[in-house]
C-alpha cells in the first residue's frame, strides 16, 4: 500500500491510489489550510476529478475545515464517515458533549498562562469551529467495521470504529498491517507527557479500549493526523501510560 502523505498546517491527510487510478483522500485540514492543500495535490500531480472517496476520520476542525471546498471542485466525491459525524457536522463546531473535554494539563499551561496573554494563540477562537457541512445523499455512513470493497473503494482493508478522542473516530486498517488512525493515536508534544496520545480525550478508558482494538488488528505501521508514522509496539508499550491525572477539562 503507498500513502501518500499530505501535510498541511497540523494535520496530516493522505492519498491512496486505487487500481483503477482514483484517489482516497484521508482528511482535510482547517478552513484556512485550503491554498496549501491546492499546492499539495497540485505537487503530487492529483486533480479533484480523480479524487472518489474521501474518508473522514472524524468531524473535528482540523479535519474537516476543507470538505465543502473540495464538494464544490468535485461533487461526485463521496464523503465516508462514521453515522455518529453527520449530526456534529451540521453544528460547525467541535462536539463537548460526549463526557469530553479533556487535555493534557502541560499543553493547557502553556495555552492559558504562556500564549494566551501573549494574543499567539487567539484563545476565543478555541471553542473549535468550522464551516457546517449537510451530508449528502451520496455520501456513505459507517456504522460497525465495514470492509472497503463494500463500500465501492477498490482497497484491500477495512474502517472500524476508534473513539476516545471524539465519539465518531474511525480508522483505516489496511490488510497489509498499515493503519490510518486519525486522532486515535499521535506522535506529537512527546515533552508533555502525550504518550502518543494525542492533547485532547473525550474519554481516556475508550481511547485505550480503540489502542486495544488496533493492536488486536494486527497493525504494524500507524499513520497518525498528528506527527510521523510509528510502529505498532509503541501502542502496546504506551497503552494506559498517560494517566487520567495529566489531563485537565479545557475552558
Ligand atoms: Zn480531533
Amino acid at each position: 500500500m503507498q500513502l501518500i502523505e499530505l501535510p498541511l498546517s497540523v494535520t496530516n491527510c493522505f492519498l491512496i491510489k486505487t487500481p483503477n487510478d482514483k484517489y482516497i483522500l484521508v482528511d482535510t485540514g482547517y478552513e484556512w489550510d485550503w491554498k496549501v492543500f491546492c499546492k499539495q495535490l497540485i505537487k503530487f500531480n492529483v486533480g479533484f476529478s480523480e479524487i472518489s472517496h474521501l474518508v473522514l476520520t472524524h468531524h473535528h476542525d482540523d479535519h474537516s475545515g476543507l470538505l465543502n471546498n473540495i464538494i464544490e471542485k468535485n461533487s461526485g466525491i463521496q464523503i465516508v464517515m462514521s453515522h455518529l459525524a453527520k449530526d456534529l457536522l451540521t453544528t460547525g463546531v467541535n462536539d463537548r458533549s460526549h463526557g469530553g473535554g479533556l487535555i493534557n494539563k502541560r499543553i493547557a499551561l502553556l495555552i492559558y498562562s504562556t500564549l494566551a496573554p501573549l494574543k499567539r494563540i487567539k484563545a476565543k477562537k478555541w471553542p473549535m469551529t468550522f464551516p457546517p457541512y449537510a451530508v449528502r445523499k451520496n455520501d456513505i455512513l459507517i456504522n460497525g467495521e465495514t470492509r472497503l470493497s463494500d463500500i465501492g473503494i477498490e482497497l484491500n482493508g477495512r474502517i472500524i470504529e476508534t473513539p476516545g478522542h471524539s465519539v465518531d473516530s474511525i480508522s483505516i486498517i489496511f490488510d497489509d498491517s498499515d493503519c490510518i488512525v486519525g486522532d486515535a493515536a499521535a506522535n506529537m508534544l512527546q515533552f508533555a507527557g502525550t504518550k502518543y496520545c494525542v492533547i485532547a480525550l473525550n474519554a481516556i478508558d475508550e481511547y485505550y479500549k480503540s489502542w486495544r482494538k488496533i493492536i488486536a488488528e494486527n497493525a504494524k505501521r500507524i499513520f497518525p493526523s498528528h506527527g510521523r508514522p510509528f510502529g505498532a509496539d509503541k501502542l502496546t508499550d504506551n497503552i494506559g501510560k498517560n494517566k487520567k491525572e495529566n489531563m485537565v477539562m479545557y475552558k
